[in-house]
């Protein structure tokens, strides 16, 4: 650049030292993706959720984040589509899962993003922690840390999310991790059981119980920070909301479609989202703050969100 005056090659320095060292930082992050299943944002503002609040406070909110895309919108409004995307970073014509058969599931092609994260730092140690057992036989890998627990006939999932709660904040505090998914069932649970709305106080209660949850993890990050001065991004999301004691075919209810996310910590924006969001956006953020290099191959349909320096 000998040909520039000299103050522009000082500012071309400039700006070319500040890219590397901004690449360094994010190269050393680290991000927890904790899925609540079938949670209403009226719902999550209706309960008393001081950590979910903090959480919010301290990053940036939707409540209109979408459970299916611009372009694809055919897959059941259930969990094992929702999820697919949460995990994959792509819509059901690309993933395959449909329904929760998990039949026609593409995971070699659109893998889960862990895989992602292994293939560019294979240093890096990955933890998931999932009770719905289909979801983790079907779609986990590039898992280093793998726990599945099994709800007594599919309906004891208070029980497993305790012991998530208690599994994950303990590897969370002790193990080296730099990427965590944490899955807690019972919200959905109990909106089959008792109905999916503000006023139902059975569901109210799931996800009061679900926030002490998040707030062992965030205790648990808090004081491994505070020890290794890790930079953690939180990202907090749902699969489906839900009408009545359901969700699924809900293409046209906005209380299944819509549902909210979270991205929260020090590198967050902070404030209400005012784009569109969708949950394809949550692992693609996730790979963003990790420093992982987004390879147009790989047809994401998410993009970074909530994030500095991301639109
Ligand atoms: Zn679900």
């Amino acid at each position: 650049m000998n040909y520039l005056p000299s103050y522009a090659r000082l500012f071309v320095w400039l700006v070319m030292s500040f890219v590397c060292f901004e690449t360094n930082a994010i190269a050393g992050n680290q991000v927890l993706v904790i899925g609540i299943d079938g949670l209403r944002p009226d719902a999550l503002a209706a309960a008393k959720t001081p950590n979910l609040d903090s959480l919010i406070q301290n990053g940036s909110f939707s409540e209109t984040t979408q459970i299916q895309g611009k372009r694809y919108q055919d897959s059941d409004t259930i969990s094992g589509p929702g999820w697919s995307s949460i995990l994959t970073g792509v819509w059901a014509d690309k993933h395959g899962v449909q329904d929760n058969s998990f039949a026609g599931k593409q995971y070699e092609d659109f893998p889960h993003y862990f895989v992602r994260i292994k293939e560019q730092f294979p240093e890096k140690q990955t933890a998931s922690f999932i009770d719905w057992t289909p979801l983790d036989e079907h779609a986990v890998s590039g898992a280093d840390i793998r726990r599945k627990y099994n709800p007594a006939d599919g309906k004891d999932y208070i029980r497993t999310d305790r012991e998530i709660a208690t599994e994950a904040s303990k590897v969370l505090r002790h193990e080296q991790i730099d990427a965590a998914f944490v899955y807690f069932g019972q919200v959905d649970e109990s909106g089959h059981a008792h109905g999916f709305h503000p006023t139902v106080p059975e569901y109210i209660r799931a996800i009061e119980t679900v926030d002490l949850h998040v707030g062992e993890l965030q205790k648990a990050i808090r004081e491994r920070a505070a020890r290794t001065k890790e930079n953690w991004l939180t990202l907090v999301s749902s699969d489906h909301g839900g009408q009545g004691t359901g969700h699924g075919s809900g293409h046209s209810t906005p209380e299944i479609l819509n549902v909210f996310l979270i991205v929260s910590g020090k590198n967050a924006v902070k404030g209400k989202l005012t784009q569109t969001t969708f949950i394809v956006d949550v692992p693609v953020t996730a790979l963003v703050y990790l420093g992982v290099k987004i390879d147009p191959q790989w047809k994401l349909d998410g993009q970074p969100v909530g994030l500095q320096g991301t639109p």
